[in-house]
């Protein structure tokens, strides 16, 4: 295993923030992370877990030892697959697909590796990674212990989970409870346009097809113009609330969520007039007011900068504090 000193993150974060590792080292196997892990312990260094790096703010340099998981591996137990954690997401998608398994279609092209997915509960278009959640294991990072986590024992929300708020946990597999009967969700109406105009019957493969269309054409790709997708997370607000703030803004985007209803951050933000909005190379994207890209070179002042520019105008006009969605390394930043 060979873990190396003061690395470079530039290449290795979505947003190409630049910061560097004080340790860095990659892991093929369990074994090899274990021994990254016990490396760690031994010189009391601080783990940090990475996949491809699209939903972290790397806001300046990391002290102690990042271990990026490159576990590979998928295996097929009739409608169960078992995962590793290395292994894009993406892609599996694309191979459960093809073979005929519904439960993914809806969450194509998400950036990331499986093992990342369900820190956040990734969702998106109606379905969340919890919907075909059976179970995952993980290493405990102060111990070396290896534990299989039930579903409920993931503690999975909104964008959220148990891994998110306590990260001595690496994921190394996850398996996913799949189904060869389709039970597609269609609800989100741009879906359903897409399958119309392109004369497609519902299917895992023609969703996923008009998710990635939909997807392609809405959010800039990560490989060419950096950023980590959504940089707040939709509010949720009390049913009085969000009812007394549509009478004084009657356009005003809602869903039922757990809890109240979840707002539109991406219309909170292009009400304030921000598409477009620039401190230094960092600009709020005009195709998608949730998504801050950098146009290159941009340092972690001016990103700081923007985002705290767009949390007071939102919190000035409509009285509601964005959270940030991604994780922000070093900690308590
Ligand atoms: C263009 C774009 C679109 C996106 N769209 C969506 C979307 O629709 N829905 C959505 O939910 N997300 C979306 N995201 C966010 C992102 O794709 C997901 O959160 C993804 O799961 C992150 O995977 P990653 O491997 O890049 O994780 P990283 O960014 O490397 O890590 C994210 C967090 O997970 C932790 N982590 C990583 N691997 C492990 C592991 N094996 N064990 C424990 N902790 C780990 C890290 O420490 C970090 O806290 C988008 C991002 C981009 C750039």
């Amino acid at each position: 295993m060979n873990i190396h000193q003061n690395v470079s993150l530039a290449d290795k974060n979505t947003l190409r923030l630049d910061a560097r590792a004080e340790w860095y080292c990659e892991a093929f196997t369990v074994e090899a992370l274990l021994e990254a892990a016990e490396f760690a312990l031994n010189r009391k260094l601080k783990v940090i877990s990475l996949g491809e790096g699209s939903n972290i703010v790397l806001a300046g340099n990391l002290a102690g030892l990042v271990i990026k998981n490159r576990i590979p591996g998928v295996n097929r137990d009739a409608e169960v697959v078992h995962v590793a954690g290395g292994e894009n997401w993406h892609s599996l998608v694309r191979s459960t697909v093809s073979s005929g398994l519904f439960g993914l279609e809806n969450l194509a092209l998400i950036p990331g590796t499986v093992g990342a997915a369900p820190v956040q509960n990734i969702g998106a278009y109606g379905v969340e990674l919890g919907d075909t959640l059976l179970s995952l294991k993980a290493i405990h990072l102060p111990t070396l212990e290896q534990k299989t986590f039930s579903k409920a024992e993931c503690e999975l929300a909104y964008r959220d989970s148990l891994f998110k708020r306590n990260d001595e946990w690496l994921i190394t597999h996850v398996s996913l409870a799949l189904s060869k009967v389709s039970e597609c969700v269609t609800t989100y109406p741009g879906i359903v346009s897409y399958l119309k105009e392109h004369r497609l019957g519902i299917s895992g493969e023609s969703i996923a097809k008009a998710v990635t269309h939909i997807r392609a054409g809405k959010l800039p790709d990560p490989l060419r113009i950096p950023n980590v997708g959504s940089f707040f997370k939709n509010p949720v607000l009390e049913t009085e609330r969000a009812e007394a703030l549509a009478k004084v803004f009657p356009d005003l985007v809602q869903h039922e969520a757990t809890g109240g209803k979840k707002l539109s951050a991406a219309w909170l933000i292009d009400q304030m007039g921000l598409k477009g909005f620039r401190v230094g190379q960092f600009v709020v994207s005009n195709q998608h007011a949730l998504v801050i890209i950098n146009e290159g070179g941009g340092t972690q002042g001016e990103l700081f900068e923007l985002v705290g520019v767009v949390k007071q105008k939102v919190k000035y006009t409509f009285g509601i504090d964005l959270e940030i969605e991604p994780r922000i390394y070093p900690d308590g930043f």
